[in-house]
């Protein structure tokens, strides 16, 4: 049985507790701040995602002193890469990374934030109202119960399709042309239903990654001995395929990756458009962060390494708030600093994810990873 929705007046509502929502709560719950987070689904829940932890993921997550949860979940070192190209393979040694299910990762952190003091309010969409100059509306809606909240300031972290903020017209997401699907689901454990030793060849501490003309698909094996798989492709060919398992099954096959035939049973998730940009990134009395302030083909695995990161620097700046009152200068600072970061991040990704879709340039890419292994430029390789 669930609380009844809250009302009355928060200093700070955070919309999504995905990585980004869930460390940003943390953060200011930490500092007695008194802290709402609101999220859609119900926990633990699985999603989209390759599951790699990269450096920078992982030196996000220390900084906020949370290095230990990592080992109490269960995280497994990530040490290796196999890429796959048209039958040819090259193997590039990870100096950082770790693997972890978004399962117990975001519950893990969702865990850490309540028990810092914050309030989740769980299986409960958030949509902000127009601007009020004392406070932030946000309307909570579950089933037929609504309630109103009034926020000092929403952090908004509700991921690639953030629905919260369709009654304010000054946020425009503009999702790039031929923009990439992803797609995911989850394979039993080898333990787990009859022997199937196409699923058994991938072993622990490897990431294989098959790349085909149309998208690319990853697999690595997690905590609990389940096959993460999770996938970018091209929407055309997704269709034309018929579905994400027959998308999947030709990308192994053009990589010259082993037949799977456990993902035409899986239960696929899809995700909306991957490459996209909002702006702005804040304005009155609330800041984007996470996937919900843009987004690139997640081929280098950074995706939850920038959320936890804006997650961090996201508690100065509430802070300040709090305590100064809000200023639109505190909005204007952050489109700033988030703009310039994300610029910087997303080029190499963005580079990466062109080079990807060209064969020729991909071979040119990938003959030279084989010859030398060193010069790769890749922070985590991952779907
Ligand atoms: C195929 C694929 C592979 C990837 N692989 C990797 C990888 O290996 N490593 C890596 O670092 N990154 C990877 N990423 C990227 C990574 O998954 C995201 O960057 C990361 O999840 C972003 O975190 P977030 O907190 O911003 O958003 P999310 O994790 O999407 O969390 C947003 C949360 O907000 C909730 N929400 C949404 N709307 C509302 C609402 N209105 N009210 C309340 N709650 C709401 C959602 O339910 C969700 O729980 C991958 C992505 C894809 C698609």
């Amino acid at each position: 049985m669930l609380d009844p929705l809250p009302t009355g007046r928060w200093p700070v509502v955070v919309v999504g507790a995905g990585p980004a929502g869930a460390l940003a709560a943390l953060g200011l719950a930490r500092q007695g701040v008194p802290v709402l987070l609101v999220e859609r689904r119900r926990f633990p829940r699985w999603k989209v995602c390759g599951a790699c932890l990269s450096g920078q993921a992982l030196a996000a997550l220390e900084q906020a002193g949370l290095a230990p949860l990592l080992d109490q979940l269960g995280a497994r070192p990530l040490r290796s890469v196999q890429l796959g190209l048209q039958g040819a393979r090259a193997e590039l040694a990870l100096p950082a990374g770790r693997v972890l299910s978004r399962l117990a990762l975001d519950q893990g952190l969702v865990a850490a934030a309540v028990a810092a003091g914050a309030t989740l309010v769980p299986e409960t969409m958030a949509e902000l109202g127009p601007a009020d100059p004392g406070a932030r509306p946000v309307q909570l809606r579950r089933g037929k119960e609504l309630a109103t909240v009034q926020a000092e300031l929403v952090l908004v972290a509700a991921g690639l399709a953030h629905r919260c903020l369709r009654q304010l017209p000054e946020v425009a997401t503009h999702i790039q042309t031929g923009s990439r699907i992803g797609a995911g689901c989850l394979l039993p454990a080898p333990n787990h239903g009859p022997h199937d030793p196409a699923l058994a060849a991938y072993g622990d501490g490897r990431l294989h990654m098959a790349i085909g003309r149309h998208g690319y698909v990853g697999l690595v094996r997690l905590e609990d001995g389940a096959l993460n798989v999770a996938a970018a492709f091209d929407g055309a060919a997704l269709a034309a395929a018929g579905g994400p398992a027959a998308a999947a099954s030709q990308v192994l096959s053009e990589a010259g990756f082993d037949p799977l035939p456990a993902l035409a049973p899986a239960a696929w998730q899809l995700t909306p458009a991957l490459t996209r940009r909002s702006s702005p990134l804040a304005g009155h009395r609330y800041l984007l962060l996470g996937d919900a302030a843009g987004y690139v083909e997640p081929f280098t695995g950074e995706g939850m390494g920038w959320a936890l990161m804006a997650a961090l620097s996201s508690t100065p700046l509430a802070l300040a708030a709090l305590d100064n009152g809000w200023d639109d200068q505190l909005a204007r600072d952050w489109s700033r600093s988030q703009a310039a970061l994300m610029a910087r991040r997303q080029r190499l990704c963005q580079a990466l994810a062109l080079v990807l879709r060209r064969p020729w340039s991909s071979c040119v890419v990938f003959d030279a990873v084989r010859r030398w292994p060193s010069l790769a430029p890749l922070p985590t390789p991952c779907p």
